[in-house]
This record gives structure tokens, sequence and C-alpha cells, in this order.
């Protein structure tokens, strides 16, 4: 049996799931085995969704991190790439360019011009 579940909690997703999907402002971002996106996160909203997760090991009474910005009305979806006034990361190139989803490894696909790069 298979099970389709909606979150925006990480925690949750790494504890009951085997593959993930994030999607960002309708789109595929980075889809793969639960255990590798955690271990190697490739785009920078994963890797802010993994960050805002709260731990054990969370200072308490901090602010957890959080993703700057919000995410576009769909009427106003960039036609470049949707992430990139949101992304620490984003160049011209992402401000003109719109990415692809592409395989990175086996059953480990990303939409970035730079995936893994830290952010
Ligand atoms: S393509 Fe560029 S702006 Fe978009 S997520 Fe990747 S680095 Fe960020």
């Amino acid at each position: 049996m298979g099970v389709l579940y909606i979150t925006h909690d990480m925690g949750v997703v790494a504890e009951i799931s085997d593959e993930v999907t994030v999607m960002y402002a309708g789109q595929v971002v980075e889809s793969g085995p639960v255990a590798a996106i955690f271990a190697a996160p490739l785009h920078p909203y994963t890797r802010g969704l993994i960050r805002s997760m709260p731990r054990l090991t969370s200072i308490p009474k901090t602010r957890l991190p959080a993703i700057a910005g919000t995410v576009p009305a769909p009427q106003a979806y960039p036609t470049t790439c949707r992430f990139a006034p949101r992304c620490p990361l984003a160049d011209d190139h992402c401000r003109t360019h719109a990415p692809v989803l592409e395989q990175h490894a086996a059953a480990h696909a990303v939409r970035c011009f730079k995936p893994g790069q830290p952010s």
C-alpha cells in the first residue's frame, strides 16, 4: 500500500517516509529517497526546510532559522527560477532562466542551476 502525505514538517517526513518530493510554487524542486535528501539536500529550499526543523539540540527560546520572503501568488510566479526571489544563491542566470528537473543521482532529482552548493 502507498500513502501520500503532504506536510511542511520535514521531521514528520523523516519519520514516516521512504521517498520525498519537495515542491515550491507549484513545481517539484527536489525528489528522492528520504535518507539521501536528508544526508545531502541539493536544493536551497530543501535545505531551508531542513534547517528550520526544531531539534533536541536547539537552544531554548531562540528563533528557528526561517526562509526569507514569501511564496509568490500563482498569477505572479516568476517565469525564471521560481525560488530566485528568496534564494541566497540567486544570480543573473537564475533570474533570467528557468531550471528544469534533472537527475543528479539514481532516483535523486533536483531543479537548480547550483545543486548542492552551500547556501
Ligand atoms: S536555480 Fe538559482 S535561484 Fe533557483 S534555487 Fe538554484 S541557485 Fe537558487
